[in-house]
């Protein structure tokens, strides 16, 4: 049994490293082909080292150039790859653009696609996010979903053959790291934070970072709040912010910014924070999962139940509402985990592994 997994992007190497530790203990090999999407050692390299992942087998070095550009370039890049070493299967996370091109190879060579955090939708279509989930569950053979409201999405587009609620990847990660996390991340004693006394933000989704008006609200908010706020800024971010000469903004006693984080530093800093303000997908879960309020940058989350329970607050673009949404955070209801218990990744091998076996 081989399987060919294609990832390109930071949380991707997060949600594999939970899974790809259990496959091979099934018998399941695994070829591991990185994109390149992200590639420096802020943005991949710490990855693969902190959470043991092995490294990739083949690297593409594809980055760069507009979605459907980067998109087409993997593809083509796939296609040869996997007509050299045809795999039983290809599996994929999320909803990138490696996501997408993963699902499109698979399905014109035939081969069964398999998807990770399937059926989730903002509804949203200006997300190029949202393009590739849709365009991948619709090619998958095996649908993992991270929540009852995800299957019920793949239901109402009359997709339920493979579908399979295993909770959600993200929160084996936590459970597994967040004792290592406390032990050996020192973040807090370098920026010399006290627990609780601190805002944790992250920004990097296109729609907050390429309207200058947009990017300057959230960072005008940032400067006018109280509390300290951290920024770890998505290399993306800091570009725009040189495009359109915001950097004023960043000059404020209550800003600390940094480099992209490991994941260790930052599951340490979630957990220490007083409220986590980000449009990330990722780090609005963490926040739930560790315990802290958060402030959703967006109109809309794939991730509703967040909003539902009251741990996450979504806000729109102006920097009054984003300071009273930060000054008002608290925590959510206290009710069942929707989010599953922290074993997808053994679920999702088992699933794999029958699958396998039929074929
Ligand atoms: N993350 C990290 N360092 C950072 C920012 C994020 O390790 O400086 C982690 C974060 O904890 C989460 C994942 O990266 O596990 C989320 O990735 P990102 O926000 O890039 O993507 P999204 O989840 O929005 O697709």
């Amino acid at each position: 049994m081989r399987i060919v997994t294609v990832i390109g992007a930071r949380p991707q190497f997060i949600k594999a490293s939970m899974l790809s530790s259990h496959l091979s203990t099934k018998g399941i090999e695994e070829t591991l082909i990185h994109t390149g999407q992200h590639f420096d050692r802020n943005m991949s390299d710490i990855f693969f080292s902190e959470l043991g992942l092995q490294a990739p087998q083949i690297l593409l070095d594809i980055n760069g150039d507009t979605n459907t550009r980067q998109t087409a370039r993997v593809m083509m890049a796939l296609e040869g790859q996997l007509r050299q070493n045809r795999p039983s299967a290809i599996l994929v996370y999320g909803d990138t653009n490696a996501t997408l091109a993963g699902a499109m190879v698979g399905a014109q060579l035939n081969i069964p696609v398999i998807h990770v955090e399937a059926g989730l939708r903002s509804y949203d279509r200006r997300m190029p996010e949202e393009i590739n989930r849709v365009l991948t569950d619709n090619l998958s053979s095996l649908l993992f979903c991270p929540t009852q409201t995800a299957v019920k999405n793949l239901e109402r587009e009359g997709i339920q053959e493979g579908v399979h609620d295993v909770g959600d990847i993200m929160y084996d990660a936590v459970l597994h790291f967040a004792g290592l996390a406390k032990e050996e991340s020192t973040i807090l004693e370098r920026l010399q934070f006290e627990e609780k006394k601190y805002i944790l933000a992250t920004v990097h989704r296109n729609f907050n970072t390429d309207d200058p008006a947009r990017l300057k609200a959230i960072l005008r908010a940032f400067k006018q709040c109280e509390e300290t706020i951290v920024f770890p800024m998505h290399p993306r971010t800091k570009k725009m912010i040189a495009q359109f000469e915001l950097n004023d903004y960043l000059q404020s006693r209550n800003m600390v910014l940094t480099e992209p984080l490991g994941y260790l530093d930052m599951i340490r800093l979630q957990a220490g924070a007083k409220v986590i303000v980000t449009d990330s997908g990722g780090v609005q879960k963490e926040a739930y999962f560790n315990g802290v309020p958060s402030v959703i940058l967006r109109e809309n989350t794939e991730w509703v139940e967040l909003v539902e329970l009251g741990w996450g607050k979504l806000v729109s673009n102006d920097s009054e509402s984003i300071v009273k949404a930060i000054q008002s955070a608290q925590a959510g209801e206290s009710k069942e985990n929707p989010y599953g218990k922290g074993n997808t990744g053994i679920s999702i091998t088992d699933h794999i592994h029958a699958y396998l076996s039929n074929l």
